[in-house]
Order: C-alpha cells, then structure tokens, then sequence
C-alpha cells in the first residue's frame, strides 16, 4: 500500500512548494523508495494550455502529451519519475469529468455536489497511483484561504480516514518574514495559517518554514507550541544560493527522518552524493561562458523555466557557470544586433507563439550564422533559422512561416494539417479553425539522428524521443533548395516526412531543433544538446581568448555522473 503526503501553503504565494515537493520526493528516492508527485491546481482551466505565459509561466509538456503545471518540470528534474497527463489535475478537469459522468448518467439519479462527488473524484485521482509507489506526493496548489482551493483540501483532509492516519503526512510551507526595522523574524503569520487549515480539519505533520535566516530555537519552540506540532516537525526552510541545493538542505533539517518514521519505513542514511556534486559544481565552476537568451517573454523569466535550468545542467556537465544575457528580440529590430550580441559566447532563441518579435529573432540568427558563434534553436528558433537560410542564403524573398504570412510565395513553415501519430497509431488531422486547447503536436515523437552530425555527436545513439508543442512544420518542398545550399537535415521522423532537426555546413556548431529538449533534462543527468552546446560555446571562446586554453579540458565535454 502506498504512502500519502500533501503540501500545502501557506500567507503568501511563491514560497517554492514545487520545488519543496520535489525535494521530498528526491530525498525519498535518495532511500531507496520509489515517488509519484501529483500537482492538483485550484484553477478552472483545463490545462494551462491556453494560459498566456505571462499569467502561468511555463507550460511543461510530458512524454504523453499533456500540458502541465512549470512545478511538474521540477518534480521530474528532482526525481527519475516520467510523468503523465493524470500527474496534473485542476478544477476545470476534475468537473469536467464529473459533468461527463453525469451526462452519462452515472450518478443513478442523485443530486450531484462538490461533497461527496467532487471530493471523491479528486480522492481517485490522487489514489489512481495506488499500490504502484512507495510514496504519492500531492501538492495542492494556491494559498490556504483562498475559496478555489477548498474542495482539495477537503479531499485531503478526507485521505486520513481512508488510508488511515499511520499512511497520511500532511506538511505545509509557510513564511517567517524577518521585519528589518524590529531586526527579528516573525512567526504570527505562520501561526495564523496553521489555524486556518487546522480550521478546514488539517493538522500538520511538519511545517516547512520559509526564511531569509536561520529559525533560532526559541522561535521554532513557540511554532511548535502555538501550531501543535513537535519541535522536530518544525523545519527550516532557509534561502540557499541554488534551488539544488534545498534537498540537502532539508535533509539536514530533518524533513526526510521525520517522515520515514511516521511511516515506519526503514531507517538508514539516503545517498545525497549527486546533489552534493551538482551543487559542488555550480558553486565552484571552472569556467564561465555568456549566452544570450533572445525571446519575447523575457520579463517573466519562469515562462523559460525548463529553458534556463537545461543551461545550467549543460554549464554542470561542462563544470562551467552560464551567465545568463536576456534579450527582447524586439530590442533587436530597434537597436541592431551588434548593441546586445557583439560580447556573447552563444545564442539561443527559444520557442514562442505569435508574430511579435521574429524579425528580431531572424537578425539575430543570421548573425550567429554569419558570425560563426555557437547558435541553438528550439521550436520556434528552429523555424526563424530555417526562415533566415532561406532568405539570406538560397534567396527565397520573403519566405516566411504561415504562421505570420499566410500568404508568403516561400511557406519554409507551414501549418501542418495531417500527420501520423505513433502513439495512437491514427492519422491525426487539424484545421486553422481547429480549437486551440490541445490541438497541437505534444508529446514524445521518435527521431533518427544523420550519422556525422552534431547531434548525432552528442546523443551517441541513432535513435531517440524528444517532447513537441507545436503546430507548424518544416515543409519538405524547401528540401532541396535548402540543403543544396549548406543545410543539414540532421534528424527526422523515421519515416522521414517530419524534419526534427536542422545543421549548418558552414558552421562551428548551428543546431535548430522542432522538439523542446529542454523538457528532459536534469541537473544529475543533462540534457546531451544542452551539454554539447556549452561545450561548444567554451570552444569558439577559448579559440578567441587563447589564455583560457589551459584550463579548459575535454574531460567534462558531455560528462554525466
Ligand atoms: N509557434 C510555433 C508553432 O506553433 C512554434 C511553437 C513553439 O516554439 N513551441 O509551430
């Protein structure tokens, strides 16, 4: 039978519960259990989908297809776990499968209300996991307080006499704001939450207490007291200078102790050795490289989240640190590029939706192109690469993706309307006109990598899978045109009709990719384009700045641990 704990959170919003739950999860694999991590969102969208990055950040998309919650992203890069569609679950779906079900006349006639019918669907599918786990992390989204989120936390509260209270840990993340003027952190507001979920008829196993310092004791003692948990139960959760190190940190605090012996599970030391190296390496790197990150949502740096983490664990596997150059591309197409890029090691454009922005986007490939600098592009940075050849290289005037002409003489990208998905084994087919919600390709896709290829380099396999979401295509009418005059089709769907990834001949290292690797990489196992792309930005800036030479070795080109 599996174990259950449930985060919550409480006084403020942001305090890091996702990362908190991943943490949890990390530290109960570093034992030897095996973890599932549910995110159960009070919002009444289906998915975040639809959600404008500014309004929800990034949407991370599972190997099956889903478009979930950013905190998923941290879920799988903490842990080995590969999640679905039902690790993600918001208001919006959970009602949608209970009118369904009423539809369908399922509920024999009863009046259907959130007690008992939302709450039981809410309980099935945070027990849909049962049995197949160890633990079941579920962290329920929001604030304590706010009224969307009082059906989870009533299921919740439910689960203790379901599965029996030996099965249930309850902690909730909350703040110990230090008040500079008094000089002293406070415990009120964490007093005051607790109270409220106490209220709701939650009573904490542990509360995890967000602070800029260390707790002293006598504070830890009256949260104990006012809260009515044990002294041990009260854990710091001190700001730490990477989010890699909150595992060992919450260890050393006794988060994972206290939660093995509520659970009567075996009591031994968990193996932290890889997250003491990962933090070993981002604190004292070897090396350093610059790399521009040129996109639109650039204010809101959690839309690039699996982006800017990926960056990291390539600069780990390399013992190198990233600096990060952000840049709106719009910058670009007012001030020229030579202003924002004259001084970087690399570029990457990221993916995006919308035409705002891709004429900057293009300047500022064709000068990685031209330039010789390291250049990668993911998604849509693939497709302004493809739109930049063929403008600037074979001539084509105007080309253009249909997505922001559709009536371009060069459609390079087009709207692709039919393609076969493996997955299903059917023909999927859309139109402009389809709805927006879910009508993209998602999900894992295979790929064959071209033998003598930059990404064949870095993968060392010929075949692999990597995560889509999007609707336009490379479109295979170019083909010729493109190739004939320096590109390299360096991967594509194994029947070859989809191009996955795109080189250049001419090039140190030019690498533009249909899939979003960044959904698959972890600071204990970096993504292999990310690492080879760090590599090559310490290249070409060692071959421009000879004196770094020596202390760059190839060692840590690629180097997983
Ligand atoms: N807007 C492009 C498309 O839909 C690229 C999407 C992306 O970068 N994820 O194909």
């Amino acid at each position: 039978m599996s174990k259950y704990i449930f985060l919550t959170g409480g006084v403020v919003s942001s305090l890091g519960k996702g990362i908190a739950a991943a943490s949890i999860g990390a530290l109960l694999e570093a034992r030897g259990l095996t973890v599932n991590i549910l995110k159960l969102d009070p919002y009444i969208n289906i998915d975040p989908g639809t959600l404008s990055p500014y309004q929800h950040g990034e949407v991370f998309v599972t190997d099956d297809g889903a478009e979930t919650d950013l905190d998923l992203g941290h879920y799988e890069r903490f842990t080995h776990i590969t999640l679905k569609q039902a690790n993600n679950w918001t208001t919006g779906r959970i009602y949608d499968n209970v009118i369904k079900k009423e539809r369908h006349g399922e509920y024999l006639g009863e009046t259907v209300q959130v007690v008992p019918h939302i709450t039981d669907e809410i309980k099935a599918a945070i027990k849909s996991t049962e049995g197949k786990y160890d633990v079941i992390i579920s962290e329920v989204g929001g604030t304590i307080g706010d009224i969307e989120s009082l059906p989870f936390l009533e299921a919740i509260r439910q689960m203790r006499y379901d599965v029996g209270r030996e099965n249930v840990f309850y902690a909730h993340l909350t703040l110990v704001p230090y008040i500079k003027s008094a000089g002293e952190l406070k415990t009120k507001p964490t007093q005051h939450s607790v109270k409220e979920l106490r209220a709701i008829g939650i009573q904490p196993d542990a509360l995890l207490c967000r602070s800029d310092i260390p707790i002293p004791i006598g504070h830890k003692k009256k949260i104990a007291l006012f809260c009515n948990v044990e002294m041990d139960a009260v854990i710091g959760a001190i700001d730490v200078e990477t989010i890699y190190m909150v595992p060992v940190s919450l260890h050393n605090e006794g988060l994972d102790n206290l939660i093995i012996k509520k659970f009567g599970f075996e009591e031994k030391e968990p193996d932290l050795s890889k997250w003491k190296e990962v933090v070993r390496r981002m604190l004292e790197p070897a090396h350093e490289v610059t790399i521009a990150l040129v996109g639109k949502y650039i204010d809101l740096k959690d839309s690039y989240k699996s982006l800017t983490e990926s960056l990291i664990h390539g600069g780990i596997s390399n013992n190198t640190k990233i600096n990060f150059q952000w840049i709106d591309s719009e910058d670009i197409e007012k001030h020229g590029v030579e202003k924002y890029l004259s001084d970087v090691d690399g570029i990457l454009v990221p993916g995006g939706f919308g035409g705002r922005g891709i004429e900057g986007k293009i300047e500022t490939i064709r000068y990685a192109r031209e330039k010789k600098i390291p250049f990668f592009g993911i998604c849509l940075g693939m497709q302004c690469a493809v739109i930049e050849f063929a403008r600037n290289v074979c001539g084509l005037k105007g080309a253009n993706s249909t997505e922001f002409d559709e009536n371009t003489l060069y459609p390079v990208i087009y709207h692709m309307e039919k393609w076969f998905d493996f997955r299903t084994k059917t023909l999927q087919e859309r139109s402009t006109e389809s709805n927006k919600g879910g009508t993209m390709r998602l999900g894992a896709y295979p790929c064959a990598l071209a033998k003598k290829s930059h990404a064949i380099n870095a993968y060392g396999k010929p075949n692999i899978f990597e995560r889509h979401r999007h609707r336009y295509e490379f479109n295979n009418e170019f083909t010729g045109c493109l190739t004939d005059n320096g590109m390299i089709i360096s991967g594509t769907s194994p029947d070859g009709s989809l191009v996955e990834i795109i080189e250049l001949r001419d090039h140190p290292w030019f690498l533009g990719c249909q899939f979003h690797p960044e959904f698959k990489s972890r600071p204990t196992e970096p993504h292999p384009i990310f690492s080879a792309f760090v590599t090559a930005c310490l290249k070409e800036k060692r071959s421009l700045f000879p004196f770094i030479a020596d202390s760059f070795t190839e060692e840590y080109a690629a180097d997983s641990f």
